[in-house]
C-alpha cells in the first residue's frame, strides 16, 4: 500500500481560521499530504484583525518538534508565523533535521498588524535563512528584511538577490497588487530570476493567501517537486483558491480563502 507523504508546518493559530497552522493543514490536504503541525503562537484573531498573541514558550515549541520529529517520516516542512526571535533560532538549529525547509517570514497580517513580539528580522536573515531550500517574503517583508524600499518589480529583483546571499537556495518576493492586471512574484533561483504571473482578481478575501502559497509549494516539494515547479504550481493554486472565493463573504474584514 501506497504510504502518506507528510509534511509539517510550525506556525501560529488562527482562531478565525483563515491563516496560520488551519490554512496550512487545509492546503496539505487538498494537496494529498499528511499534515503534521507545531504551534508557536495562539492569535485570538477574526477576519477583521489580530486581538491578542500567546506565543508558546520556546521549550514546548521544541517539545512538540521532538515528538514530530521522533515519529513520522516528514518530507518538507514550512514555518510561518515564529511569533519570537527565540522560536526563530530554535527552528535554525532544528534546520539540520527539517528537509525542503519553507520558511515564510510572518511579520504583519493581511490586516496590518504585527504577528511577532520582538524583532525577528536579523534572526531569519543569519540563523534560519541560511537552511531554507526557499523563502517567501511579500513586498513589504522584503523590504524589512533588505532595509530597502520594495515597490517595483526592480526592487523585488535586487531584494530576492539580497535574501539570496543569506545562503537561501531560493527566494520568492510575492508582488500581490503591484499592477492592475495581474499579480507578479519574482523567483530568484542559482543566480536566474524568473517572473512568475498570475491575473489579478479584486477581493478582499486575501487572508492567508501567503500561509496557502508557501504551505502547497512545501507539500509539492514533499511530492517530489523541484523548488520551481513546486513555486509555480503554489502560485496557480493559490490564484484558483481566491478566484472561487472572490465572492463569497465571511466575516466583516479580509475573508479567507474557500480551501
Ligand atoms: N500566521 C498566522 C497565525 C496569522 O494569523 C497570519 C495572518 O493573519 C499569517 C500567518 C499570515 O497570513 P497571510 O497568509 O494572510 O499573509
Amino acid at each position: 500500500m501506497e504510504q502518506p507523504v507528510v509534511a509539517l508546518t510550525v506556525a501560529g493559530s488562527d482562531s478565525g481560521g483563515g491563516a496560520g497552522v488551519q490554512a496550512d493543514l487545509k492546503a496539505f490536504a487538498m494537496c494529498g499530504v499528511f499534515g503534521a503541525s507545531v504551534f508557536t503562537a495562539l492569535t485570538a484573531q477574526n477576519t477583521m484583525g489580530v486581538k491578542g498573541i500567546h506565543a508558546v514558550p520556546r521549550d514546548f515549541v521544541a517539545a512538540q518538534l521532538d515528538a514530530v520529529l521522533a515519529d513520522l517520516p516528514v518530507g518538507a516542512v514550512k514555518t510561518g508565523m515564529l511569533a519570537s526571535a527565540s522560536t526563530v533560532e530554535l527552528v535554525a538549529e532544528y534546520a539540520p533535521r527539517l528537509p525542503n525547509l519553507v520558511v515564510d517570514p510572518v511579520l504583519v497580517a493581511s490586516s496590518g498588524d504585527r504577528l511577532f513580539t520582538d524583532s525577528v528580522e536579523q534572526a531569519y536573515l543569519t540563523a534560519l535563512f541560511p537552511h531554507a531550500a526557499v523563502i517567501t517574503p511579500n513586498m513589504r517583508e522584503a523590504s524589512v528584511l533588505t532595509g530597502r524600499e520594495v515597490s517595483t518589480v526592480d526592487d523585488m529583483r535586487a531584494a530576492a538577490e539580497r535574501l539570496g546571499e543569506t545562503g537561501a537556495k531560493c527566494v520568492v518576493v510575492k508582488g500581490g497588487h503591484l499592477s492592475d492586471s495581474s499579480a507578479v512574484d519574482v523567483v530568484w533561483r542559482d543566480g536566474t530570476v524568473d517572473l512568475v504571473e498570475a491575473p489579478w482578481v479584486e477581493t478582499r478575501n486575501n487572508h492567508g493567501t501567503g500561509c496557502t502559497f508557501a504551505a502547497v509549494t512545501a507539500a509539492r516539494l514533499a511530492r517530489g517537486a523541484d523548488p520551481k515547479s513546486a513555486i509555480f504550481g503554489a502560485k496557480a493554486y493559490v490564484h484558483e483558491a481566491i478566484r472561487a472565493s472572490a465572492d463569497w463573504r465571511l466575516g466583516g474584514g479580509h475573508g479567507p480563502l474557500g480551501w
